[in-house]
């Protein structure tokens, strides 16, 4: 029998914490142990309508606010994330099966974006005031755009949100926020503790799903600006939606990130990037380094050491339960030593060892996982699969789970037609000892994001953003912040 704690979650809108309109839940479930969590409120159009009548109202005063006041603001919700941080990272944990020291170093990681977007507030400004035409001054004013939809994916629920809000928040715009029908608990509870620091209105939050409630916001004429972190269909639905009204779509979408691995690389620390940059969050990642490309010199070292690498991995649920790697599955082990959770879902983990199969039904090898594991939860074993077609789909799709491909390429040159041969533009990275090298690939990789000798590491100050199918707008930096304003030119007749 379950000692599980059931959560009744709610909405938070114009200050209150509400349940939704349409007086329907659904259940929340832990991807690690299939436990039901949470019973979350299965929003409808007149949530959407009730949220963006309180975004609106709130508005106006909230877009006259000095950079300094909201910064003060912002701060002091970043501190209350700091007093919560325990509590968010065992939600965050339960709701999307991560290792309890992942979750808090995102948790962690989020007050750190807030207090980036406190600080960028207040340095906002245009190009340089004076007179272009004779006895006229002209001024720019950046303004924010009003009320903006933030549309968030299951894989980083609660950084997502803060990637998303710090740069609206700072803008001066107000917010109505979606999470994921999957994993709403700690956006939920950002949602309260934000309603004792916003004032009422200038962060909503409603749950339900992608349709009614998702495209409730994206057809709502009052948002100006939609953002959504999702898959690339989506991506796609909301432009599309958007476009018809002209509003403005921010879309981070999915990737297949390609790690070029050349002959003088270290390759006991592309094992170790692969472990984080490959398998974090169980691989579901947009910028996981799912595609290894990899010269003749250092194909067989780099599968051997990899599939050594994946094979000692520790699986588990983050309760402290081993599920895979060495040692006796069902095991209690310390939770602190699990390193890979769960995927999000039952679909999840049959979508990726669709996949897999697939892969090898085209001639692929996999050298190690491919399988479902565990009595209980979502587990995938971490998989490796060699030599895969540069056309098959398994290099070409996004599978966002546990697995890494592996094909040799000729040489330098082969290695980079193959990594910029995709629709998607996320990430990359490339490992060399070559200076020269690093820096012909920094510049040709088509990419919004090239690591050298790394994968993964993300930093507040520094945009994060696709190319190509993997969407457009950037989160993270000041350059989120622009897009969450608006320029305008003023113009004054000295006479
Ligand atoms: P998803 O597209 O299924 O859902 C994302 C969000 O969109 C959810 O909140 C969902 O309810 C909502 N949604 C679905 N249909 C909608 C519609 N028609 N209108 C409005 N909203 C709608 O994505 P997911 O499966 O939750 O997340 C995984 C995807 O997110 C992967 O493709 C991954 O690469 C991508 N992702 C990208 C980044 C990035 O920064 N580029 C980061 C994390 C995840």
């Amino acid at each position: 029998m379950s000692t599980t704690e059931v959560r009744t979650l709610s909405n938070v809108v114009g200050g209150e914490v509400v349940d939704a309109l349409t007086g329907e839940f659904e259940d929340v479930l832990d991807p690690a142990t299939e436990e039901v969590i949470a019973r979350s409120p299965l929003g409808g159009p007149a949530d959407v309508t009730r949220a963006v009548d309180a975004a609106a109202g709130a508005a106006r005063a909230w877009g006259r606010t000095t950079p300094k006041d909201r910064a003060t603001a912002i701060l002091a919700l970043a501190d209350a994330l700091d007093a919560h941080e325990q509590e968010l990272a065992d939600l965050e944990s339960r709701d999307a099966g991560k290792p309890r020291g992942a979750a808090l170093e995102e948790v962690q990681s989020c007050s750190d974006h807030l207090r980036f977007f406190a600080g960028a507030a207040r340095t906002l400004s245009g190009q340089a005031t004076g007179e272009y035409s004779p006895d006229h001054t002209s001024m720019i004013r950046r303004e924010p755009l009003g009320v903006v939809g933030q549309i968030t994916p299951w894989n980083y629920p609660l950084a997502m949100a803060m990637w998303k809000i710090g740069p609206a928040l700072a803008g001066g715009n107000t917010i109505v926020l979606k999470p994921s029908e999957l994993t709403p608990l700690t956006t939920v509870r950002l949602g309260e503790i934000a309603n004792d620091l916003l004032p009422p209105g200038v962060l909503n939050v409603i749950t339900g799903h992608g349709t009614p409630v998702g495209a409730g916001i994206v057809d709502d004429r009052r948002v100006r600006l939609v953002s959504l972190t999702g898959s690339v269909a989506t991506g796609k639905r909301i432009a599309g939606a958007a476009a018809e009204r002209l509003a403005i779509s921010h879309l981070e979408l999915g990737g297949k990130a390609p790690v070029v691995v050349l002959d003088d690389a270290d390759v006991d620390k592309v094992v170790e990037g692969l472990k984080i940059g490959g398998l974090y969050n169980a691989g579901q990642d947009c910028t996981a380094g799912c595609r290894v490309i990899a010269t003749p010199g250092v194909h067989d070292r780099l599968v051997e050491a990899l599939v050594a690498a994946l094979e000692g991995l520790v699986v588990g649920e983050p309760g402290g339960v081993r599920v895979g790697g060495a040692g006796a599955a069902g095991e209690a082990i310390d939770p602190g030593d699990v390193e890979l959770g769960p995927v999000i879902s039952a679909g999840q983990r049959e979508k990726v060892l669709g996949f897999v199969d697939r892969a090898s039904d085209a001639g692929a090898e996999v050298l190690t996982g491919g399988t479902a594991i565990g009595e209980r939860g979502y587990f995938v074993a971490p998989t490796l699969i060699a030599g895969p077609a540069q056309d098959s789909e398994i290099v070409q799709q996004e599978v966002f789970g546990p697995v890494i491909s592996i094909q040799r390429a000729a040489d330098a040159d082969q290695a980079l037609e193959w990594a910029n041969d995709t629709v998607y533009g996320l990430a990359s990275s490339v490992w060399t000892r070559d200076v020269g090298a690093a820096m012909r690939f920094s510049r040709e990789l088509n990419f919004g994001c090239v690591w050298v000798n790394d994968h993964m590491p993300y930093l507040s100050e520094m945009p994060h953003g696709g190319f190509g199918e993997s969407g457009y707008g950037k989160d993270l930096s000041v350059y989120s912040l622009e897009e969450y304003t608006r320029i305008k030119h003023v113009m004054v007749s000295l006479d």
